[in-house]
């Protein structure tokens, strides 16, 4: 769920009515669904989200590049459904590069089937050995004529085996590091490209490993020059951070609208839990860590509406402490809601559940953190040096 209003200085007027219609969809369309029974369901659940989200024009921020609307939308999907939510993120991490890098004939090819729903997209950096390391990617890219050759394995792929595109990461050298890093567009159906197994996550959610075996991709295919895909990875997660960030708000919202209910409704000792200033310290700093982290993620994202060309430091801000603050949050409403916070059918412990992978992907908190040093001490060095 979103609560736009509280972040309103950092809005236009035309994000409130928008926030508006998504909170109205995701709550008409998606928050009464019951929640998918195993993987083989989410997956095919996913595919009739993208539809959804594609056919409602809800995928359109993405190519206007309307970071905030990005947020907007996510919020309100991740509090209705976290898998719903999960697809509109990679679309936009499909999207995003190809919409920034690729030729005309492959964004022409791609772009308007993402944003339509009618393909369904992945990003393909992390494999086996190389997760917050991405420099040490191992997956090869070997030019051959007008064709590059991939090989390599790709794991913890969200979408993997039912996407119809891969926007994938790949050396030229490996143990040159990020210099040698190229991206590729890669049909999900090119030769020597498959789907080699789903990882199954507590919560629903598509995800595996992919293997390239001598899978040939036209050097047309390729992302910017030989070389740029990791100023291309980067430049891609510094701008849809923020938007993780809001999938945690929007989740933690549902989960303190669900504490509130809850403790205004249930009494114990005579009284309402929501009478005891124990209960009513958890509600004070759940509501509280929500705003601060509503104003990180939509101050990062105004930023890049207002033609940042970086916001490295903000959205590592933004992710880290929204993914942090939201975990806590979802927690204490669990603790909240007592026994029934465990049980499975109940709504916070979905959300208990979808939420831990939020600190985990699209780089750690330890790695946010890291980012948020460097730029820290960055500044401070260079102010330093200019006195
Ligand atoms: C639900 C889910 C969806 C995902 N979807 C995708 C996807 O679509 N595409 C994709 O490419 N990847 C995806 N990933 C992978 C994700 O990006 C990685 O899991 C993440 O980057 C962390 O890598 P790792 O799991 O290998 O952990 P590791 O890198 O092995 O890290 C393990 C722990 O060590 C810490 N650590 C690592 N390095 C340091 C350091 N220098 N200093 C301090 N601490 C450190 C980490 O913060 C973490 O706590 C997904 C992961 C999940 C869980």
């Amino acid at each position: 769920m979103s609560d736009a209003h509280s972040v309103r200085a950092l809005l236009e007027p035309e994000h409130l009515e928008f926030a508006a219609a998504a909170e109205a969809f995701a709550t008409d369309s998606l928050a009464g669904q019951s929640h998918p029974e195993d993987d083989a369901e989410a997956r095919t659940r996913a595919r009739d989200y993208l539809v959804s989200l594609g056919g409602g024009g809800w995928l359109d921020p993405i190519e206007r590049q309307d970071l905030r609307a990005c947020c907007l939308v996510r919020e309100a999907l991740a509090g209705a459904s976290p898998l719903a939510d999960a697809v509109f993120a990679l679309q936009a991490l499909a999207a995003t590069p190809i919409l920034l890098f690729a030729n005309d004939e492959t964004r022409g090819r791609w772009l308007p089937a993402l944003i339509s729903g009618d393909a369904m997209g992945a990003f393909a950096m992390t494999e086996p050995g190389a997760g917050s390391d991405v420099q040490s990617l191992a997956t090869t890219a070997v030019k051959d004529g007008d064709h590059y050759v991939l090989n390599g394995r790709k794991s913890f792929i969200s979408n993997a085996g039912i996407a119809d595109v891969y926007v994938m990461f790949a050396s030229t050298d490996p143990g040159a590091g990020s210099r040698a890093l190229s991206a590729f567009v890669v049909p999900a159906d090119a030769e020597g490209c498959s789907f080699a197994g789903a990882q199954v996550m507590s919560a629903p959610h598509p995800l595996g490993d992919l293997e390239m075996v001598d899978c040939r991709v036209p050097a047309a295919a390729m992302l910017g020059r030989e070389g740029d895909g990791f100023k291309i990875g980067m430049a891609t997660l510094d701008r849809l951070r923020p938007t993780v960030g809001a999938a945690a708000c929007g989740m933690a919202d549902r989960a303190l609208t669900e504490a509130i209910a809850h403790a205004l409704e249930r009494h114990q000792f005579g009284q309402a839990l929501a009478d005891f200033q124990l209960i009513q310290q958890k509600l004070a700093r759940m509501a509280t860590e929500l705003t601060a982290a509503r104003f990180l993620v939509y101050r990062a994202a105004w930023e890049k509406d207002q033609g940042a060309e970086r916001i490295t430091l903000e959205a590592a801000m933004a992710k880290a402490y929204a993914t942090e603050a939201a975990q806590r949050i979802v927690d204490d409403a669990v603790q909240i809601l007592g026994g029934k916070g465990v049980l499975a059918d109940s709504v916070v412990d979905h959300l208990y559940r979808a939420v831990r992978a939020l600190r985990i992907y699209e780089g750690t908190t330890e790695i946010q953190h890291l980012v948020i040093a460097g730029q820290v001490l960055k500044r401070y060095r260079e102010k330093g040096s200019a006195q």
